[in-house]
């Protein structure tokens, strides 16, 4: 049963630009911590692994933001999480729809504290491939990555999707290969082409993800910084997004204008994946980023003829 739909946006710009989407998780994760609770979210380590961590504090939570777009190592999150519940402690945890289902299964009847944020959620895929882009990344630019956003709302808004990766000397690259890659479905986990929960039976208190439609909508809400849609999916839910609120411009919206794919269903298995995965194996990862990643694709000479002629209109104009 679903309680409400929002479009929601918090209300500190500064937090809606640090955040993937319009900044649910920040307004969600600050009541809890305002009441002395703990939040559990995935953050990348100093080794850009995606992992999952606890917060007992704001500084700890932020580093939360931010989408991994690759599977989350959740380590021993379940038993810190028991242990927080069983002193009494009042949880939120966020992460995907089938993380969450384990927890609840993990927790059973104990969870009277537990609240749970599960995003809609396109796939993982397997932190072997991020690794890999990274090390290519690093092997081009011959400098250590310092630092690693999957989708950089700053430079390209909302509706962009491209990583930005950080190196030692200051400069900074813009791509958009590893979003290629993650699209093309290939690297995704295999439970992910069979996964039960793209679907409104939602596993969180509280979905969160991405509004995509809303520009057709609610146009006069998007300025390509970012909205959230949150579904309030139990009464605990309600509870926490009553307490939210404030902080948040919140939209009720129809679920039908606000049907994406993965709330329908799970993406076709790639009828190559088989060949991708051969070939990830034996190739250099060049070779994947230019066949999956469309590395390259903007220097054909179609392409650079198109450039310049776009270049030279640009001038006459
Ligand atoms: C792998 C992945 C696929 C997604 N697919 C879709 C989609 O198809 N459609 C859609 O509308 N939205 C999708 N999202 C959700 C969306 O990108 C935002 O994460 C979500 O809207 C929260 O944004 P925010 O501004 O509220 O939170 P932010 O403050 O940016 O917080 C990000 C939240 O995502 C969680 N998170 C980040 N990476 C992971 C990870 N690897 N595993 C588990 N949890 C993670 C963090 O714990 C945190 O709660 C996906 C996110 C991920 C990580
Ligand atoms: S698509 Fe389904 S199985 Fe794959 S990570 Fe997301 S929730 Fe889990």
């Amino acid at each position: 049963m679903i309680y409400g739909v929002y479009a929601a946006i918090h209300n500190d710009r500064n937090i809606v630009s640090a955040s993937q989407s319009g900044g649910a998780f920040t307004a969600l994760s600050d009541v809890i911590l305002d009441m002395g609770g703990v939040v559990y979210g995935c953050v990348l380590d100093r080794t850009f692994r995606a992992v999952h961590m606890r917060a007992d504090n704001k500084a700890q939570r932020d580093l939360m933001r931010g989408s991994k777009y690759v599977q989350s190592d959740l380590g021993s999150t379940f038993s810190q999480i028991k242990a927080d519940l069983a002193a009494g402690r009042t949880v939120l945890f966020s992460g995907t729809p089938c993380q969450t289902a384990g927890l609840k299964k993990f927790i059973g009847d104990k969870g009277e504290r537990l609240y749970c944020a599960d995003i809609i959620c396109h796939g993982v895929p397997s932190p072997a491939v991020w690794k890999s882009y990274l090390k290519w990344q690093q092997s081009r630019k011959r400098r250590r990555i310092t630092d690693a956003v999957f989708r950089n709302k700053e430079g390209h808004g909302w509706h962009s999707h491209f990583e930005r990766i950080s190196f030692e000397d200051g400069t900074e690259v813009s791509s958009n290969v590893y979003a290629n890659v993650f699209y093309g479905h290939h690297p995704l986990r295999p439970s992910c082409f069979s996964c039960p929960f793209k679907s409104l039976e939602r596993q969180g208190d509280i979905t969160i993800a991405d509004c995509w439609g809303i520009d057709k909508i609610a146009p006069e809400l998007d300025d390509n910084t970012g909205i959230s849609l949150m579904l309030v999916n139990s009464q605990n839910g309600q509870e926490l997004l009553d307490k939210a609120g404030d902080n948040m411009v919140l939209q009720p919206i129809d679920i039908e204008n606000v049907m994406q794919p993965c709330l329908k269903e799970p993406f076709p298995e790639p009828e190559d994946r088989d060949v991708f995965w051969q070939e990830y194996r034996t190739k250099s990862f060049g070779y994947i980023a230019r066949k999956y990643g469309r590395y390259g694709a903007d220097r054909t000479p179609k392409m650079l003829v198109k450039r310049a002629v776009g270049k030279i209109r640009r001038i006459i104009r």
